[in-house]
């Protein structure tokens, strides 16, 4: 009746960054402009599942995973704005703004839309070569609250291209 217990292996590495948005629609106070520190949380399988390691008994080394995920929240999210591409006056107004970071989501930038972005999208970009999958991303904007995105299913089924989702404009280099 009950499967056997199997132990599957993950590792979990943080990560931080600074980044504003705005709620589009919001019915109070987050459909202002505003910030937050905030902290993300990838959690990381083997490719393989299970407790499949390598010759040093690590899933993939922690340094990498923070290499390869905080290098694109750099140059993407962090002191940028995060703007849903139907939030037009939004937009016209962040492009007003010189210098500017921004970058437009095909959705509201809700943390439960990060997390599922970085999970569909970053994470399979950028972690994809080290035979490792992201499991599941859990994005902080307060010490209080996250919103999780879990992975269940086959993960080569995502068919998610990064380079087609990220639209950034960064026209000042600082
Ligand atoms: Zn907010």
């Amino acid at each position: 009746m009950h499967d056997p217990a199997v132990t599957q292996l993950s590792l979990i590495r943080q990560l931080k960054f600074c980044a504003g948005h705005r709620l589009y629609r919001h019915e109070s106070k987050c459909a202002f402009f505003h910030g937050h520190n905030y902290r993300v949380d990838v959690e990381v399988v083997a490719a393989g599942g299970g407790v499949e390691v390598d010759s040093v008994g690590r899933i993939v080394d922690f340094s990498l995973i923070k290499q390869r995920m905080l290098s694109w929240l750099d140059a993407n999210w962090d002191h940028a704005f995060l703007i849903f591409e139907d939030d037009s006056n939004a937009l016209a107004a962040i492009r007003l703004v010189e210098p500017t970071k921004y970058f437009v989501m095909p959705y509201n930038p809700t943390a439960e839309n990060m997390a599922r972005y970085l999970l569909e999208v970053v994470a399979p970009g950028v972690l994809g070569d080290l035979g490792v999958t992201a499991r599941r991303v859990a994005v902080w904007e307060t010490d209080e609250s996250c919103a999780v995105a879990t992975l269940t299913g086959d993960a080569g089924l995502l068919g998610l291209a990064l380079e087609s989702a990220v639209l950034i404009d960064d026209r000042h280099d600082r």
